[in-house]
């Protein structure tokens, strides 16, 4: 198989399985007990904390371990409203992931104050509608790096426009993969996942800056300074912790390789008919290349992912798949493009361990596909 799909997931590398094996087989104690079993583990808990915030100019005080960046999400705008009633208003990026969308249709539901932020073609969001948000009890989440194009959006301008505001970003596609500095960008909240990055599923974290009182809302035990009830999972916490520093430490030489890639998809693609690339060559990320078909309308877009599959390649069409109907990506809808065109895109993503042969059998497929697609 040839794996195209690491923005959805990756491999968990050997040497991250290997460091979270004995916090299973031997050190398996819980982080609270007081003798020594659960003490040793409440050190590689806060070891991998302090990690984890070094590698984001943050205090090992401000990160908070949760089970990934849906948790996360859900938790930072629920939380904001419910529990520490910190703001009013929130207002969302349209290309959020639904990790963000979801929660903020309940919140307005629940009669809160919501709005969608617009974006260009490109899926940055409107820099006039930000400045309007401008407001201290208001909440603005808007995403480093978007899932399905790979586009980055720029916090400084973010926050620039809203210096009043309380401002939370989305990091799951961009951590460890491209510079992130808290302070320098001055948000207040993020969110983190670990499987993005050749570690484990089911963890991640919350970044909370400083001062502010953020309150559980997954409540019970009073783990994680009382903001995250639950017994750590010890042994994906060190995974996370390993895996971010290794990609932190690899990040200019992965990028590279996987920039190289998707120049060389791009390439291999760039003269069939009709291609659009939804992802722009500058600005986004270095291992998403998103692309949709002038003549959408006539093409299926599960069609070409099962061909694909058929070929031994994962990709993914990017848009939500919902009771086992694709919808439209309502990314690609906040660019612009056209319902058919957003039903058939195709998100090819890479990682360090994708080969320049895996990208040309990859592109000479789709050529294929498309070809006895078209008749
Ligand atoms: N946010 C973005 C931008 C994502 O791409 C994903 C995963 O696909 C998530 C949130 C959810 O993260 P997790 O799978 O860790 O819950």
């Amino acid at each position: 198989m040839i794996y195209l799909d690491n923005s959805a997931t990756t491999a968990v590398d050997e040497d991250v399985l290997e460091k979270m094996i004995p916090w299973f087989r031997t050190d398996y104690g819980n982080a609270s007990s007081i003798y020594s079993i659960g003490r040793r583990a409440r050190v590689a808990i806060e070891e991998s904390r302090s990690i984890i915030a070094s590698l984001i100019n943050a205090h090992p005080a401000e990160i908070i371990f949760t089970s990934g960046g849906t948790e996360s999400n859900n938790t930072i705008l629920k939380s904001c409203v419910y529990e520490s009633h910190l703001v009013d208003r929130l207002a969302v990026g349209a290309t959020e992931h639904h990790a963000i969308l979801y929660p903020m249709e309940q919140l307005q539901t629940d009669g809160v104050e919501c709005s969608v932020i617009p974006v260009n073609e490109y899926g940055i969001a409107d820099s006039e509608v930000l400045a309007q948000l401008n407001n201290k009890r208001t909440l603005i989440s808007i995403m480093h790096a978007n899932n399905e194009t790979g586009i980055i959006q720029s916090l400084n301008i973010v926050r620039g426009q809203c210096p009043e505001a309380l401002v939370h970003t989305d990091a799951v596609q961009s951590f460890c993969k491209i510079p992130f500095d808290v302070e320098e960008m001055g948000i207040d909240f993020a969110s983190f996942s670990a499987h993005k990055i050749h570690g484990p599923k089911g963890i991640g974290a919350m970044y909370i800056r400083k001062g502010i009182d953020l309150k559980a809302h997954q409540q019970g035990g009073g783990q994680e300074r009382n903001r995250r009830a639950g017994t750590e999972a010890t042994a994906l916490i060190v995974g996370f912790a390993y895996a971010a520093k290794k990609a932190h430490d690899e990040m200019e030489k992965r990028s590279i390789i996987m920039q190289e890639r998707i120049s060389l998809l791009r390439t291999l693609l760039n003269d069939m008919d009709g291609i659009r690339f939804n992802t722009p060559e500058s600005g986004s990320m270095p291992n998403i290349l998103n692309i949709s078909f002038a003549d959408a309308d006539s093409l299926d877009g599960d069609a070409i992912i099962q061909s694909l599959d058929i070929h031994g390649i994962a990709a993914s069409n990017g848009s939500a798949c919902v009771s086992g109907s694709t919808q439209p990506s309502h990314v690609l809808m906040a660019m612009g493009r056209s319902k058919a065109e957003a039903r058939a895109a195709v998100r090819f993503s890479v990682s360090k361990d994708t080969t320049e042969d895996d990208v040309r059998t990859a592109a000479a497929a789709l050529h294929d596909i498309m070809a006895s697609l078209r008749g």
